[in-house]
């Protein structure tokens, strides 16, 4: 398997790791563009959002729920945060394994500029 998300998620390469439960993990993105930028991922690996099907959208719930556990821990739930999913070429998504950027941290400002 040569997702690196996958390999994450064996263990068999290091991340620094905020959250995990037997669907999901969150873990720092090696380069954030925010004070707090942690990625949310399914321990499953789906390629993108157009892959997800059936029992994929309760782990999707599952995502959320981690999203809402990661900003109370790092401090950011209630001066808020943006949780961004890249799915395919428009978006520029280069990790092929699902995942959401939380971000938060400071004033995000517009979403597109
Ligand atoms: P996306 O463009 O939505 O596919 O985002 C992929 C994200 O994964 C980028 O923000 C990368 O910085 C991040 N990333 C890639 N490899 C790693 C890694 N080994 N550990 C943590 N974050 C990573
Ligand atoms: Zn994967």
């Amino acid at each position: 398997m040569s997702c690196i998300f996958c390999k994450i998620v064996e263990g068999a390469i290091p991340a620094k790791k905020v959250y995990e439960n037997e669907h999901v993990i969150a873990f720092h993105d090696i380069q954030p563009q925010a004070p707090v930028h942690v990625l949310i991922i399914p321990k499953k690996h789906i390629p993108t959002m157009n892959d997800a099907a059936g029992e994929d959208f309760v782990l999707i719930g599952e995502m959320h729920r981690a999203a809402q556990e990661v900003a109370r821990e790092l401090g950011v739930d209630q001066t808020g945060y943006r949780l961004i999913n890249n799915c395919g070429k428009h978006s520029g998504q280069e990790v092929f394994h699902i995942h959401y950027h939380l971000l938060g941290g400071e004033f995000l400002g517009p979403l597109v500029s």
